[in-house]
């Protein structure tokens, strides 16, 4: 067993930054986590890959989350831009895929 799988995890750091646009209501709070006892990052399970502002995203391999938030009782306005995907398993070999 290696000494990351040992470990407790008893002391994580996480770094959290906050984003926010001046031409729309939604704020973002962006997470990632790192063990700092092993070093090891942490990986953010089943958050769908993008960034929206209708539901929590995450980054391609995990490595941060990305949870959208208003003020309590405001709506979503101006200009909202985003995009969310999803990963498919190419065959070998075949370019481009479905
Ligand atoms: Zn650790």
């Amino acid at each position: 067993m290696s000494g990351s799988a040992q470990c407790p995890r008893s002391d994580l750091h996480f770094d959290i930054h906050h984003a926010g646009f001046s031409d729309c209501s939604i704020h973002y709070l962006e997470i990632k986590a790192r063990c700092k006892i092993c070093d090891k990052r942490m990986v953010f399970q089943g958050l769908p890959l993008g960034m929206t502002p209708h539901h929590p995203t995450g980054a391609l391999d995990g490595g941060e989350a990305r949870l959208p938030f208003l003020g309590e009782g405001e709506e979503l306005t101006g200009k909202v831009i985003g995009f969310t995907g999803r990963v498919v398993d190419f065959p070998a070999g075949v370019d481009g895929g479905p």
